[in-house]
């Protein structure tokens, strides 16, 4: 199961001494605007993190994140594989009143994560980097067929009755077509054939 990923910087803030941290996740959860918020992966994410000291309080994370990110096609909703190969690089501050860790920018326009717990969780870190490096919106296949606007069903699996394809002076006929019929069929097509046009 996935733990949270935590990395513990006391030696690095009392001695110096570099800090690494590595493992999997299978979802990173994180808060947002009050929120608990979830990123799911299809498998086991691999995360390698070192931070190394470079003043009394600043310090720089290397590291790499490979998760393939689950995300819903933006016209049928299903689920969608995105794997994503993170190269992580971010300077760091210590504000021991700082609350949670949190991105800010730095004058150089450069993020830098401040933190106030030496025992630092990386889950909003590492999920804002992932939100950030994946695609706004993705599609399950380039030719997706997406969701029928009246019914909702999933076009891709085949015709429903309020199908463009259709002419609408032939919906009000076939609305009563018997289960299994148009939505059964694999091929948008094939639902056409079974059609009883009128014969006149
Ligand atoms: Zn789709
Ligand atoms: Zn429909």
């Amino acid at each position: 199961m996935s733990d949270t990923p935590r990395i513990h910087l006391g030696s690095l803030l009392r001695a110096s001494e570099d800090a690494h941290a590595e493992g999997e996740l299978t979802e990173l959860t994180y808060e947002q605007g009050g929120a608990t918020q979830t990123l799911t992966f299809t498998e086991p994410a691999w995360y390698e993190v070192d931070i190394n000291s470079l003043s009394n309080d600043e310090m720089y994370l290397q590291g790499q994140f490979s998760p393939t990110l689950v995300m819903e096609c933006a016209r049928c909703l299903r689920d969608v594989a995105v794997p994503l190969d993170l190269t992580l690089g971010t300077l760091m501050r210590y504000e021991p009143s700082a609350d949670a860790p949190y991105l800010e920018e730095a004058e150089s326009g450069e993020d830098v994560l401040v933190f106030g717990d030496p025992d630092l969780d990386l889950s909003a870190y590492l999920a804002e980097t992932t939100v950030l490096a994946a695609p706004l919106s993705v599609l399950h296949a380039p030719d997706c067929k997406g969701l029928c606007q009246v019914c909702g069903h999933d076009l891709n699996e085949g015709p429903c009755e309020h199908m463009a394809q259709v002419p609408v002076e032939e919906i009000d006929d076939h609305l009563g077509v018997p289960e299994g019929s148009a939505h059964a069929k694999q091929n948008p097509f094939a639902a056409l054939k079974d059609l009883d046009f009128p014969e006149e």
